[in-house]
């Protein structure tokens, strides 16, 4: 068996790996790289994946975040492309939203298979087996890759404090113990001094603010659903109104959600979500409410309607910060003009990563004799875990044989 990294061995984003056995290709995530302010995003070819003569038997999803599905529409139309059920759906509608705002009408529809957790699929000499891990996108997966007497395990992104935090070692000890190769995230590397919140205790501190505040806008991932979900909570418990953006596409997502979970965490009741419009102000002032926003220009002018606001900003606080290389201009002069006008901001913001502690747990529930790190700017980090396995430190590109 070999596997390639063909990207994100010495970087965040643009996750590519290839497993290729005797008689069997398949390629897990196909990512597009994470904008760099000034920089070109490059593309990254594949023969007979993206190009060529199609040579590959499915490519699998692990999340709908665009550093791991973002050039899905490079994949030769034959080549099948796997995906969890909820997260396909929630990914066609991000996909529309984008393709209506671009005036696109030529983006490739989503037509992916679908797998569920637990379920192999089997290609040839190779057994894939998806099982449902804990991280900021809903519907995510880590897959168990059996082929040639040898298991692999690829983590996707994942953590261990969201809503089904507490489950994940769990899953780990039943499904993915004596690993040979452990390909897993490292995001969190080149964090180690950021204090990592769990949901709940998002959720206790947004309630708390909710208790205290009648003006509260949160800025976070319309589909961080762990997140809203905790807000949501929030504002039914304190009375607050629960207010969306007036396009229809939070209110899509949170449908979706609500229609394929049974957990009543993720039960988002139509009749207590108010879409916003000016018409709301009144009662908004009344009883005090909780906007999910995002940064536009009708939020602009909903700040500036209710000037005592609280601003919570419930995203990685990186995309603020000049130096960092994911740093979004837009989003930080929103936030810069929205304090200016007098809003009072909040940080409250959980991971959607896993930290150094959880990192060295499943390399441990595991056993995994060889670690791969991917999704990280410092893989080096890994060798001052104390790990059992050994660490193999890859080349973008470069070719694995166990
Ligand atoms: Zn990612
Ligand atoms: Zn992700």
């Amino acid at each position: 068996m070999q596997i390639k990294i063909h990207r994100g061995t010495h970087r965040i984003g643009g996750c590519v790996t290839e497993i290729t056995t005797k008689q069997a290709r398949i390629v897990i995530d196909m990512g597009a790289e994470l904008p760099v302010l000034g920089k070109a995003v490059s593309e990254l070819e594949l023969e007979g994946v993206t190009m060529g003569k199609p040579d590959c038997d499915g490519v699998f999803i692990t999340h709908y975040h665009g550093d791991h599905v973002g050039m899905y529409d490079k994949v030769l139309p034959s080549v099948p492309i796997w995906m969890g059920p909820t997260a396909r759906e929630i990914f066609s509608v991000v996909q529309r939203t984008v393709a209506e705002k671009c005036g696109k009408h030529s983006v490739r529809p989503v037509d992916f298979k679908t797998f569920y957790a637990g379920k192999p699929i089997v290609l040839k000499d190779t057994t894939i087996t998806p099982f449902m891990i804990d991280h900021s996108a809903f519907d995510a997966y880590m897959f168990l890759i059996e082929a040639e007497g040898r298991r692999v395990l690829h983590t996707g992104d994942f953590r261990m404090h969201g809503a089904r935090g507490a489950k994940m070692s769990a899953v780990f000890e039943k499904y993915a113990r004596y690993v040979d190769v452990l390909i897993v995230e490292g995001t969190m590397m080149g964090r180690r001094d950021e204090k990592i919140l769990t949901e709940h205790e998002l959720g206790r501190r947004a309630r708390e603010i909710l208790r205290d505040e009648r003006a509260v806008f949160v800025l976070c991932s319309s589909t961080n659903i762990d997140t809203i979900a905790e807000f949501y909570a929030a504002a039914i418990a304190e009375n607050r109104m629960f207010i969306v953006c007036e396009d229809a596409f939070q209110l899509e997502i949170l449908r979706v959600v609500t229609k394929n979970s049974r957990s009543s965490f993720y039960c988002f009741d139509r009749q207590k979500i108010y879409v916003y419009g000016e018409n709301l102000h009144k009662k908004m002032t009344e009883r005090g409410f909780c906007f999910i926003a995002r940064t536009n220009r009708v939020i602009e002018r909903a700040l500036a309607a209710f000037p005592h606001n609280v601003l919570i900003y419930s995203m990685w606080t990186g995309y603020l910060d000049h130096s960092k290389p994911a740093f979004d201009a837009f989003k930080s002069k929103f936030v810069e003009e929205a304090v200016r006008s007098g809003s009072r901001l909040e940080f409250l913001h959980t991971s959607g990563h896993a930290d150094a502690s959880q990192i060295r747990e499943i390399c441990q529930i595991t056993g995994a004799k060889m670690i791969v790190p991917v999704h990280t700017e410092y893989p080096e980090a890994f060798c001052s875990l104390g790990l059992c396995g050994e660490v193999r430190i890859l080349n973008d590109g470069e070719c694995l044989t166990v």
